[in-house]
């Protein structure tokens, strides 16, 4: 899955910035974002494109107003990063442009008019890619595609979840870690006669990956970082032996954090691994908060192999930060009661109006008010995630949201300040 950076959209409100005569602050139909646009760009109602944070767009004369405020290069190519800021005090994330500044793009064949359906993903139509920053520790040789028997670590983010997928999240409650801001590495103990019988997963029945790919164990004198976590939490013969004494198939996926790494934000001395999710290969999902924390114990009660670590300290293997373990996303009834209740004054308001006289509240009209609530629930979960990282050295990135029913079920909610900062 690649990211959608780029969506078709319409303009769902448009409010003035106190003391800004020349801009504006808009919400969209499909997200929760807000982002500044001119004063007289759009009128609600307007089909837009909408471009998030991170988008790398390419140099082209559309984007040209981007000139000298957001230039970057990656892999050697020019372009234009967009990133979360603050205009005249209003925060704005991404970019939204007028469709008509899209019209007919040769390259591709495609017209972008009224007639797009919302929500379209035109990332790859338009040539976006996400940007990433170059990477400054040893990955090491790949070894080929990530594994296809393991859920790749990729997190929803709370700006993304509309409609009713968000108050479904009612009903659940919710595991809050800490997000660490490091690099997504994987270590899966599988059977080879359930992996691939050809190519390389036959050779080994232990692997280690990073986010998108396989890694090779590196050679004599060659560094792999996301190889040395494994060596140097003994993951390779804890998983195992583990696994063969428990008839288990695991994948431990965790986040690689320390110097070099991502520009190593939480000041750590060495490279350290935590433990964010245990993946059952042999089911196809995830295991659940509680039993995850059970295995890590178990793991770690497991002695590295005296053969090859003589010494009596060794490692444990840590988890991420844990914030809440049973968290509602509305902290009691009383707020959500309100919540909704409000909702059902807005509906009552609404029908006074001319409009609305007669018309029956359905689909039609509450949509628009469901998005209040929604809007809600995204900017009341964003300030839980302001605050400090677990060592006190910087704001952190953020707090993921599993839920404790559906292991399957988790967002991310990225912290404000944290991208505010951000280089
Ligand atoms: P992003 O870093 O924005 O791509 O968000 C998704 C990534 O967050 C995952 O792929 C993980 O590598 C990483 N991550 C860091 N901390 C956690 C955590 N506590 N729970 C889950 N994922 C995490
Ligand atoms: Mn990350």
């Amino acid at each position: 899955m690649t990211r959608k950076l780029a969506t078709i959209t319409t303009i769902a409100s448009i409010s003035p910035i106190p003391g800004a005569d020349r801009i504006v602050a808009v919400t969209m139909t499909t997200n929760n974002w807000t982002c500044v646009a001119g004063r007289d760009e759009f009128k609600v109602g307007d089909k837009a494109v909408y471009f998030e944070i991170d988008s790398f767009l390419p140099k082209e004369e559309r984007y040209k107003f981007l000139e000298g405020r957001a230039n970057k290069t990656m892999n050697g190519i020019d372009g234009y990063r967009l990133k979360t800021m603050r205009l005249k005090g209003q925060l704005s994330q991404g970019l939204v442009m007028p469709i008509d500044k899209f019209g007919y793009t040769p390259t591709t064949n495609a017209q972008f008019d009224n007639s797009i359906a919302d929500g379209t993903d035109v990332t790859e139509l338009l040539g976006i890619q996400v940007y990433e920053p170059p990477k400054d520790y040893s990955q090491g040789e790949a070894k080929g595609p990530f594994p296809y028997f393991i859920s790749k670590t990729d997190q929803e983010r709370i700006q993304n979840i509309r409609g009713f997928d968000m108050f479904k999240l009612f009903d659940h409650t919710f595991e809050v870690t800490e997000k660490l801001d490091g690099s997504s590495i994987t270590m899966y103990y599988n059977r080879i006669d359930v992996s691939v019988k050809s190519g390389d997963y036959s050779e080994n029945s232990f692997g280690v990956c990073s986010r998108n790919e396989e890694l090779k164990r590196p050679e004599e004198g060659k560094v792999s970082t996301p190889w040395r976590m494994a060596d140097k939490y003994h993951i390779e013969y804890r998983l195992t032996r583990y696994c063969k004494e428990n008839n288990r198939l695991l994948a431990l996926q965790g986040e690689m954090c320390g110097p070099k790494v991502q520009g190593n934000p939480l000041g750590l001395r060495d490279v350290e691994f935590f433990v964010f999710d245990i993946y059952d290969i042999a089911k196809g999902r995830y295991v659940q908060a509680q039993e995850r924390y059970e295995i890590l114990e178990k793991l770690n009660s497991i002695i590295p192999d005296p053969n090859t670590y003589p010494f009596p300290s060794f490692n444990l293997i840590q988890h991420v930060p844990i914030i809440w373990k049973e968290e509602k996303i509305y902290p009691d009834l009383l707020t959500l009661e309100r919540a909704l209740q409000s909702v059902q004054e807005l509906a009552i308001e609404k029908s006074k109006e001319p409009e609305y006289q007669g018309v029956l509240m359905d689909d039609t009209i509450w949509p628009a008010f469901l998005d209040n609530i929604v809007r809600q629930i995204a900017r009341d979960l964003l300030f839980t995630a302001e605050g400090k990282t677990y060592t006190n050295s910087r704001d952190r990135e953020g707090l993921v949201y599993k839920s404790t029913l559906d292991s399957m079920i988790s967002f991310k909610v990225i912290n404000d300040v944290h991208l505010l900062k951000e280089d």
